[in-house]
């Protein structure tokens, strides 16, 4: 526990506390990015530490959350088909549908089985060649490597019965789809340092430099989330836009050139849909046409399939920093964990679930660390 210890420790994080209250001067609004980071903000209250004048807004940094309702409803296609079994992570199964999640479908009959790393789902087609298994690719930039390399494995194998719904999502069009927005009300970001390990920081350069916003590369601890926003309050008082690097235990500007080479080798760049928000260009990663036949879209011909979303969910606001959850009328109400309208509510990353889970009107306060 000695690193948890360090970057929860109460003195520290009253410090730089203060700090950030000594140099704000101005009123600023915030975005992490990350749904980890969210969960980090509302469970210990570290939104409550800072000065008034600052207001964080949560991003859309939640692969779970913002997977379109159409490759849901496509995942549930598949699944349904009696000679598949159909893996995913274990976040995935609740998310709705138009009509229903994968749970549902399971517990109807479809064979849907919860993996812990795609090349789980490779070993399962492996031990199966009888079976289709097919594996439900979801994530940033920080899965999307352990994710090419079993399409790598299973190629390497020949496996024929193996295949993937990929719905991998990338982060910079993303943050530049709510900077381009009409309503956009984000003035500095805490990048998520998982995502920087991966693919290190030189691609949020370009974007700091043309919408003149400072972003720092933050950690996950209430220690490294603090540090990130006084190192970005730093730069808009003085007036700066710079890419900043508070997570230097764990990211180095140039990323992992392993991961990157997987990615490379996989996946190219797509148009990709996000659930409430809508078409980003260049924003997600598809198989490369050498790997078409790992492509379960292809194979099962479900490409095709649109679905509706809920009119009643403002996820895609949330997503975007212009609302918070408690200011959606279903919150805790008709939309709850259990019964959910939208993906925010299910993931362990959904800015919904942290609201619910930590701040939900009659819920214990949050577990603060001053
Ligand atoms: S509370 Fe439920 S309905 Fe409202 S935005 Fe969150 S997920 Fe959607």
């Amino acid at each position: 526990m000695r690193f948890l210890d360090e970057y929860r420790d109460a003195k520290a994080i009253r410090g730089i506390a203060s700090a950030i209250t000594k140099i704000t001067k101005r009123p600023w609004t915030l975005m992490e990015v990350c749904g980890g980071q969210t969960h980090a903000i509302v469970r210990f209250g570290i939104d409550e530490l800072l000065p008034k004048l600052i207001t964080l807004v949560h991003g859309p940094g939640c692969p779970v959350c913002v997977t379109s309702v159409e490759l849901v409803d496509q995942a549930i296609a598949i699944a349904q088909r009696p000679e598949v079994i159909f893996c995913s992570f274990g976040d995935m199964l609740r998310v709705p549908g138009t009509s229903q999640d994968l749970f549902a479908a399971k517990a109807a009959g479809a064979e849907v089985r919860i993996v812990y790393s795609p090349v789980d789902a490779v070993a399962l087609a492996r031990e199966h060649p009888d079976r289709e298994v097919v594996f439900f690719a979801v994530g940033f930039e920080t899965t999307a490597p352990s994710t090419a390399m079993a399409v790598v494995l299973a190629s390497q194998q020949h496996l024929t019965n193996f295949s993937m719904l990929v719905s991998h999502v990338l982060v910079p069009p993303a943050m530049e789809a709510v900077l381009s927005s009409p309503h956009n009300t984000v003035q500095g970001f805490l990048a998520a340092g998982h995502v920087c390990a991966i693919m290190g920081y030189t691609e949020y350069e370009p974007i700091a430099a043309r919408y003149r916003v400072p972003i720092v590369v933050t950690g996950f601890e209430p220690l490294d989330i603090l540090h990130g926003v006084l190192m970005c309050v730093a730069q808009l008082e003085e007036g700066r836009a710079e890419v900043e690097n508070q997570y230097t235990r764990a990211v180095r500007r140039e990323g992992n050139a392993q991961a990157m080479w997987a990615i490379r080798e996989v996946f190219e760049i797509v148009p990709r849909k996000w659930r409430g928000i809508g078409p980003i260009a260049r924003s997600g990663l598809g198989l490369r046409a050498p790997y078409d036949a790992f492509d379960a879209a292809l194979r099962f011909d479900v490409a095709t399939l649109s679905a509706e979303e809920s009119s009643e969910c403002i996820s895609g606001l949330i997503l975007q920093g212009i609302k918070k959850p408690i200011e959606c009328p279903a919150f805790g109400t008709r939309c709850t964990p259990e019964r959910p309208l939208g993906a925010t509510m299910v993931s362990s990353e959904g800015a919904c679930a942290a609201y619910y889970r930590y701040r939900r009107p009659a819920a214990a306060p949050s577990e603060a660390v001053a």
